[in-house]
């Protein structure tokens, strides 16, 4: 018997703007198209968990981030024909306008309405939670990202009717203790490790495939006939030593400005990771200091460390496996 994976197919925009957060209605029509022939089984995000504890075979997941406005015009329309039941993350306080974030597209794309995420949801098209504002989780403290994530989950409550199941931490970037908060509301969380998910995987922090590597027609047949291990990993690998080198010049860049030791501080690991100048300075100037001692233990595995600090053990999130979820 096959052991059982999911390729969380991961897609921002379905337009013809530029950069990797959008995908052409052709590119994508035709990778939906070659999805079908493939006859891979396509799962909603609520029966990935499920599949990962007790199923078998490879089968996919489609997912979008930040509620585009395009979602509606260009890609509902080629993939409710198929019986397809995507998951579309939406950043609560920001639907209704356009896309403010950092790293934003220029100019803003615009984002779909309340009402119109209710007539989706209407017609078959699941919604979870990508924080309220579209802020960097693993930039704040944990009580201010436990306060973005509740305010996220009681507007999506009072707009769609039931609270969110499902998380997509903005940028993909997530810590330890906002996995453990997520996890506390959610029974699943996407991050942007590129691979695909299978038994192993952490329920918080799901690998996906960015569609923006797949808009040659046959690379994509290539991965769907169980062909593309080795273009992923290659991927992955190149993405890695990218992130290193940059992670490197960030890490520089935040010790010659704050003067602090940051060997205690307990955003070490997030300002290592951070692509945000405003991240960086956000983290090092107002940084609550009372939380040091402990948030430092855990996430760097001293004695003392593993202790929960929101109900979970925050030091080892990946030992929480799919058998263990059953909500
Ligand atoms: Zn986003």
């Amino acid at each position: 018997m096959l052991a059982p994976t999911v390729d969380i197919l991961m897609y921002h925009s379905i337009s013809r703007a530029s950069g990797p957060t959008s995908i052409s209605p052709e590119v994508f029509a035709r990778q939906i198209a070659q999805l079908v022939v493939s006859n891979l089984p396509v799962l909603r995000m609520d029966e990935v968990a499920a599949h990962l504890a007790q199923g078998h075979g490879r089968a996919v997941a489609i997912t979008f981030d930040d509620g585009l406005e395009d979602f509606r015009q260009n890609a509902w329309p080629i993939l409710r024909p198929h019986g397809f039941r995507p998951m579309v993350y939406l950043p609560t306080e920001c639907i209704g306008g356009n896309e403010i974030w950092a790293g934003a597209h220029v100019p803003p794309r615009p984002l779909m309405s309340w009402d119109g995420a209710r007539e989706l949801a209407a017609e078959g098209v699941d919604f979870g939670n990508h924080s309220a504002c579209h802020d960097d989780l693993s930039c704040l403290d944990p009580r201010a990202a436990a306060e973005d994530i509740d305010r996220a989950c009681a507007r999506f409550a009072a707009e769609l009717g039931q609270p969110p199941a499902h998380f997509a931490p903005p940028y993909g970037h997530s810590t330890p203790a906002v996995r453990c908060l997520i996890g506390e509301r959610h029974r699943t969380s996407v991050g942007t490790v590129l691979a695909t998910a299978d038994a192993r995987s952490d329920p918080f922090d799901l690998p996906r495939i960015e569609m923006h590597y797949f808009r040659a027609p046959d690379r994509w047949d290539r991965h769907l006939s169980g062909d593309g291990v080795l273009y992923l990993t290659l991927r992955r690998k190149l993405r890695a030593v990218r992130r290193a080198v940059w992670s490197r010049g960030n890490l520089k860049r935040a010790r010659s400005w704050s003067g602090c030791t940051l060997a205690h501080c307990p955003a070490f690991g997030t300002i290592s990771a951070c692509h945000r100048t405003r991240c960086l300075v956000r983290q090092l100037l107002p940084l609550n200091w009372s939380a040091v001692p402990l948030t430092s233990r855990v996430l760097r595995g001293m004695p003392g460390g593993g202790r929960s600090i929101c109900g979970v053990s925050a030091a080892s999130p990946s030992q929480r496996r799919w058998s263990h979820i059953g909500r």
